[in-house]
């Protein structure tokens, strides 16, 4: 396995495996890898014949005030982790490697970029297309897969992989969950063990939608209250978002249908987490 920290040498690599009539597989990730970004790479390693890993932590994504700085990063770690993995190559660029003095280029996808996460972080998706879209150039993949966890960030990628005419597949990955139920995330380890513990009421409430939507109560406002009560008992939890919307336009949907996915987004002190599951199927 390499650790490649230069876009030029990236960019050698796979033309280099390209000539051999390699397929690339890739897999972006902001790093301090868990279980979740393991399953990706595992199938990834399936797709193809090179398999990259990117490892940035992407400063264009993350707003004023957010926790960019105190994003967990270790990369010795991760390149141990991606090594058994079966990883070829680790893309690991500077932040000045990405985005050199004078950058002035960015991608936006509109409307689904203006709900949820789009709404409450404004300018995250467009750090996320633009990122995605220069990984894309530099690592020129047949196959890219993302994880089902972040919902909306692979339905932009998906509108903008169309709309820009990318020669890419996207794999959508299902959610990677710790045994107790709470979806795998970097930035679980920022919890204190009190706000772990509390954090469990995101898989809980979705376990209860699928419940109540299973036995007839189709009724998104019910659902919703019903959720927003044993959310707001957590003593550390502020709800971001709570929304049942269909799957594809992410619109707000008022009863429960097949194409229903519950999405939220929830504080535990400063840390936000998100998670989200299909109600019905
Ligand atoms: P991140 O490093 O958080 O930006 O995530 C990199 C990729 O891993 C994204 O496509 C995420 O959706 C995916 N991912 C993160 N957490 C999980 C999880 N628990 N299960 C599956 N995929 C995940």
């Amino acid at each position: 396995m390499e650790i490649v920290s230069t876009v030029a040498t990236m960019q050698q690599r796979v033309s280099d495996a390209r000539a051999k009539g390699q397929k690339i597989s890739f897999v972006p990730t902001m790093g301090y890898l868990h279980q979740g970004h393991l399953s990706l790479l595992e199938e990834g390693r399936k797709q193809g014949d090179l398999l990259v890993l990117s490892i940035f932590v992407n400063p264009t994504q993350f707003g004023q005030g957010e926790d960019f700085e105190e994003y967990p990063r270790d990369l010795d770690r991760d390149a141990e982790l991606a090594e058994t993995s079966g990883v070829d190559i680790i893309f690991a660029p500077m932040a000045s490697e990405m985005y050199p003095k004078g950058y002035a280029t960015y991608v936006d996808v509109e409307g689904i970029t203006e709900l949820l996460c789009g709404a409450s972080r404004p300018g995250h998706f467009r750090g996320v297309t633009t990122v995605v879209s220069k990984l894309f150039n530099i690592v020129q993949p047949q196959v890219a897969l993302f994880g089902n966890k972040d919902f909306q960030q692979l339905a932009v990628i998906r509108q903008m992989v169309f709309d820009l005419n990318m020669p890419i597949e996207i794999i959508g990955m299902p959610i990677f969950r710790e045994n107790d139920g709470l979806a795998m995330s970097s930035r679980n380890v920022n919890l204190s063990d009190e706000q772990r513990q509390q954090a469990l009421v995101l898989s809980r409430s979705l376990a209860t939608a699928k419940r109540l939507a299973s036995v007839g109560d189709i009724d998104c406002r019910e659902i919703i209250a019903t959720l927003k009560k044993s959310i707001s008992a957590q003593p550390d939890a502020r709800i971001d978002y709570l929304k049942i919307c269909h799957q594809r336009t992410l619109e707000e949907q008022t009863r429960v249908d097949s194409d229903s996915v519950l999405l939220l987004a929830v504080f535990f002190g400063k840390t936000r987490l998100i998670d989200n599951g299909f109600l019905l199927g």
